[in-house]
């Protein structure tokens, strides 16, 4: 998972560009950039961190232009160095002809990336949209087909999810897989056009939602204005249902969805699913907050936010090594002092991966004095590995895989555990068959895993 943003119109696009990373932030913590074209000359800078650590006032003095794209990334294929930072520039022969940030991971990389370096373009870091970009430049500038013509010969030839920006000096071009697993959002704000993964990103700079960008669509914006070369049929929608559980902001709309309704929908129907007796609500902060809400209020138990959250730690699930996670549990949550005593609580999270973050806190609430400690989660359990942007681990590694819930809660320390039902979940969306559950049920959509 990562956020990426296009920019297309606008004096300072940089300091938009930034503007938009910095409201997506959440969606990668581990490296940013942005690019930026003045119709002649294209411009980067990219580097470690955070969003206000990487791209400060000094950094965006030297982004000119007023067309850009960003990026904020989150590794799932290839090391958190700064060569797999984003965005990517192609050059051939010395000469820089476009930038690329993409979000989403390819799932045939490895034939891809030799077919690349076959052509005599070596591959500097391990990052799928390094690959994206050459074979793109590849195709467009060595073999003729222009960008246009690469771009679609892209959607036929790569597997996997992506939503991509590309940056030549004078025009823009976004496309999205023909599944649509990850979203992508257009918006204007006056001649300006505004690209982003979440609706956030736009009202944060006060541009208007024109449309969620169809799958399988290439747009292109030039000096003539926006036009919509021919993209490629989309297939069976595939979102990404973790958009909604757990990665989008609340306040953002994805795929059609308003978040915090989902988020309000999953609470809802997994106290449906429940009539354990118990005390108190406490979410896990801050993505299962809207659930937990609605989860106390079906069930017309007070809810109270017994844990409180250090925000100046990143989501504990995005660190990206298991000693950095296991230092960011400790620091990131803690009980309100004497709250506990007693009570028999339900703790709600959004969902267990591995369950490293959850178990340390159910045994956190029980030395809290806690009476007993039931575990609440608002998705299915997670068996499989995702392939399309997201960081679970190998199926070996996820809490759930070949155990029961009641094995589950053992493990955690829990009295009892319920997960949503996928039934239930399929119930919070408008239209559940377009969905992505991969991770639940192991059926990988069709003809986009490698
Ligand atoms: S496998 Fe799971 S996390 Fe991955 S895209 Fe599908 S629903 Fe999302």
């Amino acid at each position: 998972m990562c956020g990426i943003v296009g920019i297309y119109g606008q004096e300072n696009a940089a300091g938009w560009a930034t503007e938009a990373l910095f409201s997506q932030q959440h969606r990668g913590q581990d490296s940013c950039g942005v690019a930026t074209a003045d119709g002649k000359d294209l411009f980067c800078h990219r580097g470690m961190g955070l969003v206000r650590e990487c791209l400060t006032e000094e950094a965006l003095r030297g982004l000119p232009g007023s067309h850009a794209i960003g990026h904020v990334r989150y590794p799932t294929q290839g090391e958190a160095t700064v060569k797999n930072a984003q965005p990517h520039l192609f050059v051939r022969n010395g000469e820089v002809l476009f930038s690329l940030a993409s979000n989403g991971d390819i799932t045939n990389l490895p034939q891809l990336g030799a077919e690349i370096e076959s052509r005599g373009y070596p591959l500097e870091g391990t990052n799928d949209a390094e690959v994206i970009a050459k074979a793109i430049g590849i195709w467009a500038y060595d073999d003729g087909l222009g960008i246009e013509g690469a771009i679609r010969k892209w959607m036929v030839t790569g597997m996997g999810a992506y939503c991509t920006v590309l940056l030549t000096p004078s025009h823009l071009y976004a496309f999205r897989d023909p599944h649509g697993l990850r979203p992508m959002s257009r918006g204007e704000k006056g001649g300006a056009a505004v690209i982003a993964s979440e609706t956030v990103a736009l009202d944060i700079l006060r541009a208007k939602f024109v449309e969620h960008v169809a799958p399988g669509a290439i747009l292109k914006w030039g000096p003539g204005g926006l036009s919509q070369p021919e993209g490629v049929p989309p297939r069976d929608h595939h979102h990404c249902i973790f958009e909604l559980i757990y990665f989008a902001r609340p306040d953002s709309r994805v795929f059609n969805e308003r978040v915090y309704e989902v988020r309000r929908a999953i609470g809802t129907a997994l106290a449906k699913e429940d009539d354990t007796p118990g005390d108190v609500v406490v979410p896990i902060p801050d993505s299962s907050n809207y659930i937990g809400l609605a989860y106390a209020t079906a069930r017309d138990l007070p809810i109270a936010f017994g844990l409180v959250r250090n925000h100046y730690i990143g989501r504990t699930f995005i660190a990206p090594e298991q000693r950095m996670r296991d230092d960011a549990v400790r620091l990131k949550f803690n009980p309100l002092p004497g709250f506990f005593e007693g009570k028999r609580v339900f703790l709600v999270d959004d969902s267990i991966v591995r369950g490293t973050t959850i178990r340390k806190l159910v045994h956190m609430v029980r030395d809290q004095g806690a009476k007993e400690v039931h575990l609440r989660i608002g998705s299915p359990p997670i068996r499989h590995s995702c392939y399309y942007g997201v960081d679970t681990p190998d199926q070996d590694k996820l809490i759930a895989g070949g155990r029961t819930p009641q094995e589950v809660a053992a493990l955690l320390g829990a009295d009892t555990l319920r997960y949503l039902s996928l039934e239930s979940l399929r119930t919070t969306v408008f239209t559940p068959d377009h969905y992505c559950y991969a991770c639940f049920t192991g059926e990988y959509p069709a003809g986009c895993k490698a």
